[in-house]
């Protein structure tokens, strides 16, 4: 075991997990044994909300500009330990080391956009009737809650982090059990930026301690990250326990191609969108809709498909379990009558035979009811169906239960629009293969991709982390009594 097992961060301290109930954590890149993860217990949550709401009485008293303070000195501490950040994230989660740089780049952005709150969450005065002053302000929640998944150890986290602490609240998080060390440099790093003991805490543990999560009376909103299955019973449960609950799922992102695309700007932004970081994001291109003459680009994207090498350019998928049932869904295509125009299966990378790689996949003739067409993959694979019009495409956009994102390349601006109007998902993109929008605007799908209102990031992860406070304010005798008094 490389690294010693792991532990909750709880009040500013490392703390052993006892517990009988172990993950082992593999790499993905080489199946190196990186270290084991104890089950936290109700009683280790008990803490941490313990802790967590003690810190909340003085940081909820800090003015906020003073809180951002800390979140100056952690974007800096970000950046001058990117390397090892970035190989951290590599080893556990088997991304490339590019793909991890780029990662910590984002949680950089993230972070300056946090320093900014204090220009945003100004709050409003008016005088409403003479002598008569209303008043709104955001405060903050109290101790908050992130479950995060394995596919960005630090770039997800980093959606709730400066935010939620920003505005004022403490923070328990729940790592993925696949990758939970990044998020422990993460605590030292804010500790080292100057964030008082309590106000960020990790418990590790599966479902069952995201349960307990959703339980505790003592956290008052839960923001969650993952797949849609969890995202639904996370949501059912935090509401039903009347928290707030923000929950994002999975994802199956649509890309229509028309025959007047760019041929080279168009293969190289689709082969990105389906391959970077192996597939595993919840903005990868999935699905490619061909409208009317596009062989001319398949062709093309083909040929940068066959440059991404496994272990040198592509990265590996998360374990054995998620290879499997990558090369089942192309199994069951090629079964199904569609054509694998380049074969990511069986891929070995000499010198890592133990990691877990899917070279890229290229998928012709795909039909609307198959399978692999339907259910989100998360692996280096893109499917392409044959259209004939911008409306039988957007007919099958329409339908994907999913809604994260959607894009279309064209190099007509009548035809984007169209596409952009009929869409049905929240970030949609034009000549743009991964349409994330970057801070101050929000992340955010919709349908089963989203649950609950407002999205997690930029401004409009403000209204979730904070509740409005409402005084109504009368000095001056002369306004009487009145209707309104
Ligand atoms: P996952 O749902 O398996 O796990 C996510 C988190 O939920 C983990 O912390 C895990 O411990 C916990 N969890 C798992 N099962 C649970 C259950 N039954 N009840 C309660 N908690 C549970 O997801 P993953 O495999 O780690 O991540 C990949 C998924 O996340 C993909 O579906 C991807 O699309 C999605 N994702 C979505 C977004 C987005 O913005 N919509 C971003 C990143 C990832």
């Amino acid at each position: 075991m490389k690294y010693g097992a792991v532990k909750n961060f709880i009040n500013g301290n490392f703390i052993t997990i006892n517990s009988d109930r172990m993950f082992p954590v593999i790499s993905p890149s080489d199946g190196t044994f990186l270290t084991e993860l104890p089950c936290s217990s109700a009683s280790d949550l008990n803490l941490a909300v313990s802790a967590s709401a003690a810190a909340f009485q003085s940081l909820s008293k800090t003015p906020i500009k003073e809180r951002v303070q800390v979140f100056f000195r952690y974007k800096f501490l970000l950046e001058k330990n990117i390397d090892e950040l970035a190989a951290l994230g590599s080893e556990e989660n088997g991304k490339t080391i590019g793909e991890s740089i780029a990662e910590i780049e984002k949680c950089i952005e993230l972070t300056e956009f946090a320093c900014s709150l204090p220009q945003l969450v100004t709050g409003e005065i008016l005088e409403v009737s003479k002598g008569v002053e209303c008043r709104c302000e955001k405060v903050p929640l109290g101790v908050v809650a992130s479950i995060v998944p394995f596919n960005f150890p630090t770039m997800v986290p980093n959606w709730t982090i400066p935010n939620a602490i920003a505005l004022g609240n403490c923070m328990i998080i729940k790592p993925s059990e696949k990758v939970p060390l990044s998020l422990g440099k993460i605590a030292l790093l804010l500790k080292e930026a100057g964030l008082p003991d309590g106000v960020f805490n990790i418990v590790h543990g599966d479902a069952e301690i995201v349960n307990a999560i959703c339980d505790h009376p003592g956290i008052e909103a839960v923001s969650f990250v993952g797949s849609t299955k969890a995202a639904q019973m996370v949501y059912r449960r935090a509401t039903q326990n009347l928290k707030r609950c923000l929950a994002l799922g999975g994802a199956k992102n649509h890309l229509l191609v028309l025959p007047d695309a760019t041929p080279d700007m168009t293969a190289q932004n689709v082969t990105a969108s389906m391959s970077g970081c192996a597939g595993q994001r919840c903005m990868a291109a999935s699905m490619m809709i061909g409208v009317g003459t596009i062989d001319h680009i398949v062709e093309k994207i083909c040929a940068e498909a066959r440059k991404l090498v496994p272990g040198t350019n592509l990265g590996a998928v998360i374990n054995k379990a998620s290879k499997e049932r990558i090369e089942r869904y192309i199994n069951e295509a090629e079964r199904d009558g569609a054509k694998i125009l380049v074969d990511g299966r069986n891929a070995v990378v000499s010198g890592k035979e133990h990691g877990t790689y899917v070279g890229p996949t290229v998928i012709d003739n795909v039909r609307p009811d198959m399978v692999i067409a339907k259910e989100e993959i998360f692996g280096p694979v893109i499917c392409i169906i044959r259209t004939n019009t911008i409306d039988e495409a957007l007919a099958i956009e329409n339908t994907n239960p999913y809604g994260n994102a959607a894009s279309v390349f064209t190099q007509n601006g009548g035809a984007a629009r169209y596409v952009m109007e009929k869409a049905s998902a929240g970030m949609l993109g034009v000549n743009i293969g991964v349409p994330v929008p970057r801070e101050p605007f929000s992340f955010g799908g919709w349908n089963e991709s989203k649950f609950g209102v407002g999205d997690i990031t930029g401004k409009s992860s403000i209204e979730f982390w904070t509740k409005l406070k409402k005084s109504t304010v009368k000095w001056n005798p002369e306004a009487g009594i009145n209707w309104m008094s």
